[in-house]
């Protein structure tokens, strides 16, 4: 319904006594009552001053070659079976993700044996909008999923810190745990490829951050017991590896099946890459809790839901590493740890899961239900020595 009120259209009185008779005949009336007449007269006089509320395109079946410049509609091939090219009407799954205008022709796009790469379609009006922040505080503004920016918060290092970030690209945690150190102290950011670490530099200099130190470096291999340990008091940390026990807190945000990230429509992930995952991130771990000092914080996180990669792997370092203790989060904005591995109902009231729940389909959400990509934190504290019990 139209939020504005509009007045009735006017006519000339001569044209309006007209039409009011032209509606009002005698025999209208005695075919369908005066009431329905009179209805027929007033809601024409109130609808003509708005416009239609439904928008109708007629769509022209001529053939027609997309050029540069053109509008189209997007839509996503569900299952993958659209073939290159094709002229004909697609009659397969398909879901409307938005209109645009065309920067790559159809040539360029199908005739060429090269794969072509780089934008084809800039969308203009996607169904699910993210607002433009139009260029406003680049140097300040930094756009993440609520439970990554809860992630520093957990972690929360101070200034003076030596922080280690071990998977750190495109660097979103990273800058956030720089700015919470106030730029003082070390970072150390490490990814594996060189491409993407190089947009954690991009990052840490677009938001004017001078303690991030990056380096191109597989994560598991980062600690030597062959150098010897560094002193509180040593500020001079450079290129990996680094001694045992080097740092006050770690981050692991691990490499993950990534079946939390929204949105998603048509996941190819096979199961033999699903279960190789849990492997991968004990190397990780192994590596993070010899690097870090006793009474150091090591906090792990996925951006996944299996219980495997989340519970589970908790559960794995409580039983393989005495030496750590569960602790618990602040803030906690998401719910508790899922059922299903041997953790009680205290370990998983300490863990943090952000299970998806959409509120285009639902009641609001929550407290405990946000609609946010789905993701999963937990945090340990190193014992000191004489704390441990073996
Ligand atoms: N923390 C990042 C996201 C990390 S995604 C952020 O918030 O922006 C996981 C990252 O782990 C990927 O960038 C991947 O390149 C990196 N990675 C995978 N294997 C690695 C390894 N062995 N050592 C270091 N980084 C690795």
């Amino acid at each position: 319904m139209a939020s504005v009120m509009l007045p009735e259209v006017t006519f000339q009185l001569d044209v309006k006594e007209h039409l009011e008779k032209c509606f009002l005949n005698e025999k209208a009336i005695a075919q369908v009552g005066e009431d329905v007449c009179k209805e027929r007269w007033t809601n024409l006089l109130t609808a003509l001053s708005y416009p239609p509320a439904c928008t109708v395109l007629r769509v022209s079946t001529l053939h027609h070659n997309m050029v540069e410049g053109d509008n189209v509609s997007v839509y996503v091939d569900v299952n993958g079976l659209c073939r290159r090219g094709l002229t004909k009407p697609f009659d397969g799954a398909k879901v409307f993700l938005g209109n645009g205008h065309v920067v790559m022709s159809r040539r360029e796009l199908f005739v060429t044996n090269s794969e072509p790469r780089g934008v084809a379609v800039r969308l203009c009006e996607p169904v699910f909008d993210c607002p433009s922040l139009n260029g406003i505080l680049t140097d300040r503004l930094f756009l993440q999923n609520l439970p990554s920016i809860v992630v520093g918060h957990v972690l929360n290092p101070v200034a003076g810190n030596r922080v280690l970030d071990m998977c750190a690209a495109p660097g979103g945690k990273t800058t956030h745990l720089a700015s919470l150190m106030k730029d003082q102290g070390v970072l150390i950011a490490l990814d594996k490829s060189q491409n993407k670490l190089n947009k954690v530099k991009q990052n840490a200099r677009r938001l004017g951050l001078s303690c991030i130190q990056a380096f191109s470096y597989d994560s598991t291999k980062a600690c030597s017991r062959d150098m010897v340990k560094l002193s509180n008091h040593d500020t001079e940390i450079n290129a990996p590896p680094y001694p045992p026990e080097t740092f006050d807190c770690i981050l692991l945000d691990a490499p993950c099946s990534g079946l939390g990230q929204r949105p998603q429509i048509c996941n190819q992930l096979q199961l033999s890459e699903l279960k190789s995952y849990p492997a991968y991130q004990r190397k990780f771990l192994t590596t993070a809790v010899e690097l870090l000092r006793p009474g150091g914080t090591l906090v792990y996180s996925t951006c996944t839901v299996t219980l495997a990669e989340n519970e589970g792997m908790v559960e794995w370092i409580l039983n393989t590493f005495p030496q750590l203790a569960l602790s618990q989060q602040i803030p906690h904005l998401g719910g508790c740890g899922f059922e299903g591995t041997d953790l009680d109902v205290q370990h998983l009231s300490k863990l943090q899961r952000f299970h998806p729940v959409t509120s285009y389909t639902s009641a609001s959400p929550t407290h405990c239900n946000l609609d946010t990509i789905g993701f999963f934190i937990a945090k340990f504290i190193k014992r000191m020595e004489c704390e441990q019990t073996g």
